[in-house]
């Protein structure tokens, strides 16, 4: 019987390594993302110059004071563009939140 229970522990052991080799895995991607959001934090995507935050009609957006770039959080873009989705926006709002939208 001590077989069995020989393989009984090899398996218990082998799940106990796998499971902890998924939670450091994660841990490691968990910190690597909290990395890059310490390293983007309020940086233009384009030219990595900082952002400023201006109130435009009611929203926080942010703009690069280098390129001008304009950075919308989501659900921003839709407050901009209110009841008007028959505009320019709606193209815009399609390409960003598709899948929000049907
Ligand atoms: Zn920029």
């Amino acid at each position: 019987m001590s077989g069995s229970d020989d393989e009984y522990f090899a398996r218990l052991d082998a799940e106990k390594k796998e499971k902890l080799r998924a939670k450091l895995e994660q841990e490691a991607a968990e910190a690597a993302k909290e990395d890059l959001r310490k390293l983007h934090w309020h940086r233009c995507g384009k030219c990595g110059s900082s952002m400023e935050t201006h109130l435009f009609r009611g929203v926080d957006i942010e703009v690069c004071q280098a390129c001008g770039a304009v950075l919308l959080d989501q659900g921003e873009l839709e407050t901009l563009a209110g009841h008007d989705r028959s505009s320019l926006f709606s193209g815009i709002i399609d390409l960003f939140g598709g899948k929000k939208a049907h």
